[in-house]
C-alpha cells in the first residue's frame, strides 16, 4: 500500500506578510460564522504583536505558556477552556502565534474539539477520526517545523513518554511565514530552536526508512541550515528568512528521526528541558553515531558563540538515570532507523547513562 501524502494547504512567505492575515481570516469568517480562537505565546501578552492582530470582540485569545513542553494535561486544559468558550459553536479558525510548543498546542487542541476523549487517546499514528477546525500557523520562532509537520508533540508525564498526534488532521491549513517576527528572538533561543531542523533532517537521511521526496526536502533544509549556522551572522535578515524556509521544508521532511530525538526526549521528560536545547545536548554525546554532523555542529556552536553549559546531569539519583534511559529507549522506531533492530546491544543502559553523565 502506498501512502497518500498530504502537505500544508496554503503558505505565504515574505517580510511583512503578517499584514495580510486580516484578509485571510476575513475570508474564513465568511465561510463559518463562529468566533476565531487565537493561541498566543504568553511572551507576547501586552506587546505590539497582539495589538496588531485581527481579533474581534467575540473571539478568544488564549495565552499559552511556552516555559515547558506541552503535556497531555496542558492540552486537555486548553481544550476544555476553548470548548467551554465555544459552547458548541464551530470556530471559523484556530490561529497559533509562537514557536513549536504553541503551534503544537493549537494542533492538538484542534483535534480534541472534533474528537471525543483526551489528548493521550490520540498519541500515536492515525488515531484521529474527524477533521479538526481550520487552522492558521504564524511561527515567531523557526526550526521545529511544527508549521508543516503532521504531528503535535506532547509529553505524557504519567506514561513517561513524549509522543505526537500523528495525523493528516493535525496539519495546518494555512501558514504565514514573516521573518520580521524572528528579529527580536534571543540569540541562544534562536540557535537552539533553529538547529532542530538540521537535526531531524540529518537523522532522517542517515536512517534506513527513506523516500526520495523526504530525502530531497531534508537535503535542502540541511544545506540551508549549514549556510545559516556556518555564516558569520545567523540572524541577518537574509538568514532569518532562510531559516523560516529551512524549518518549513524540514517540517515536511519530518518522517523518521534517529538517535538525537530519543535522547532529547529523555531530557524533556525527566528534566523538563526544552526540545531545542535538549537536542543540542543529545548530539554533543553522539559523536560516535553521527561523527560528521557532530563536527559540523561543534563548528556552528563556536561560530555563533553559543554555549552549552556542562554538567546538566551531574548529581542525579539512580532513579532519574533509569528514567532517562527508559524515556530514551522506548523510541524503538527512530533508534532502529539509525542503529538497526539490535539497537539495544549498542544502547545498553550503561552506555546510555554514561552519555547522559557526560552532558
Ligand atoms: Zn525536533
Amino acid at each position: 500500500m502506498y501512502r497518500n501524502a498530504k502537505n500544508v494547504g496554503y503558505y505565504m512567505i515574505g517580510k511583512g506578510c503578517l499584514s495580510q492575515l486580516g484578509d485571510l481570516l476575513g475570508a474564513r469568517r465568511k465561510v463559518r460564522s463562529g468566533p476565531a480562537v487565537f493561541f498566543v505565546d504568553r511572551f507576547f501578552e501586552g506587546r505590539d504583536l497582539v495589538a496588531s492582530l485581527p481579533v474581534e470582540s467575540r473571539d478568544l485569545v488564549v495565552y499559552v505558556d511556552a516555559a515547558a513542553e506541552p503535556t497531555t494535561e496542558s492540552v486537555d486544559g486548553y481544550a476544555a477552556q476553548v470548548r467551554d468558550f465555544l459552547g458548541g459553536a464551530e470556530p471559523c479558525a484556530l490561529l497559533a502565534f509562537g514557536g513549536g510548543s504553541i503551534l503544537d498546542t493549537c494542533k492538538c487542541v484542534g483535534n480534541l474539539l472534533t474528537n471525543p476523549g483526551k489528548a493521550e487517546d490520540y498519541q500515536g499514528w492515525e488515531l484521529v477520526r474527524h477533521p479538526a477546525p481550520y487552522k492558521i500557523a504564524v511561527p515567531t520562532l523557526s526550526g521545529t517545523g511544527a508549521e508543516t509537520s503532521r504531528t503535535g508533540i506532547i509529553c505524557n508525564e504519567a506514561k513517561n513518554i513524549k509522543l505526537g498526534m500523528n495525523s493528516d488532521f493535525t496539519m495546518f491549513d494555512q501558514v504565514l511565514l514573516d521573518p520580521d517576527l524572528t528579529a527580536t528572538v534571543p540569540r541562544n533561543q534562536y540557535f537552539y530552536t533553529g538547529i532542530d531542523t538540521y537535526m531531524h533532517c540529518f537523522e532522517s537521511i542517515t536512517g534506513s526508512y527513506r523516500n526520495v521526496v523526504v530525502d530531497s526536502l531534508a537535503e535542502k533544509a540541511i544545506d540551508l541550515s549549514k549556510q545559516i549556522f556556518l555564516s558569520r551572522d545567523m540572524m541577518s535578515d537574509e538568514n532569518r528568512e532562510k531559516l523560516m524556509i529551512a524549518s518549513f521544508l524540514g517540517g515536511m521532511a519530518a518522517g523518521f528521526v534517529g538517535v538525537v530525538h530519543p535522547v532529547s526526549a529523555g531530557l524533556s521528560m525527566v528534566l523538563h528541558m526544552r526540545h531545542g536545547i535538549a537536542n543540542c545536548y543529545a548530539l554533543s554525546v553522539l559523536e560516535d553515531i553521527y561523527p560528521e554532523q557532530y563536527r559540523d555542529f561543534m563548528t556552528m556552536l563556536e561560530r555563533q558563540d553559543i554555549e552549552l553549559p556542562a554538567g546538566i546531569c551531574r548529581g542525579l539519583t539512580e532513579e532519574q538515570y533509569t528514567a532517562l534511559y527508559e524515556a530514551t529507549i522506548v523510541h524503538e522506531k527512530p533508534l532502529s532507523n539509525r542503529l538497526g533492530p539490535d539497537f539495544r546491544n549498542i544502547l545498553t543502559k550503561e552506555n546510555v547513562v554514561e552519555r547522559f553523565k557526560r552532558m
